[in-house]
């Protein structure tokens, strides 16, 4: 069997498409830059390891050291990436079970974005907050250190504010907090509720 080679992903938007919350800037590096050489390491750790036949998930989820450093960081920022869309798009709030679940275990939507600005502006360092569901499809979030994904913790992972500098450092500097609240203007929820519903 051929080993699994990993490949960066495709944007399903234009590089400038989400200025000016996330500028053609930021994607050149976070994507072109960050993402493609945690790609790069992953398929030269795992090169003849017991590691190169399992998908991301598998990896994540045995795996230690770089191999789970990088191997989490392409789950992350594939998960990251692919939950935007443009601004000006009708999809920014949300819509069925997704909103149904947020009613119910958070108390409003407001509620909700109240929260996981507060965990991702509290997580120490570098890391990932991260909107996921249980196995009964409870919703709750978590704060991840570095690579870290709540798949390790049985968790479905459904949404996610990268808090690495590098994801918001030139467009917002050390503002942590405003990067964070801005980006809800570019949520995708209709692939969030796609989400939690597969
Ligand atoms: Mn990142």
């Amino acid at each position: 069997m051929l080993p699994l080679i990993f490949t960066l992903i495709s944007l399903p938007y234009a590089p400038e498409a989400l200025e000016p919350v996330i500028s053609r800037e930021t994607i050149a590096f976070h994507h072109g830059k960050h993402l493609q050489t945690y790609v790069d390491n992953l398929n030269k750790l795992i090169a003849g390891t017991e590691f190169e036949h399992m998908s991301l998930e598998q990896i994540v989820c045995k795996a230690q050291g770089g191999i789970f450093n990088n191997a989490g960081q392409i789950l992350n920022h594939n998960l990251y990436f692919t939950q935007f869309s443009p601004a000006k798009d009708d999809n920014h709030t949300p819509k069925g079970a997704i909103m149904d679940a947020i009613n119910r275990d958070f108390g409003s939507f407001d509620a909700f974005k109240a929260e996981f600005e507060q965990k991702g502006v509290t997580l120490f360092g570098s890391g990932w907050v991260w909107l996921a569901a249980d196995n009964d499809g409870k919703l709750l979030i978590t704060q991840e250190p570095n690579a870290g994904n709540p798949v390790t913790k049985g968790l479905k992972p459904l949404l996610t504010m990268d808090v690495w500098e590098h994801a918001y450092y030139i467009d917002f500097q050390n503002r942590r907090a405003a990067h964070l609240q801005a980006l809800w203007q570019i949520i995708n929820w209709d692939e969030i509720n796609h989400r939690y519903n597969n």
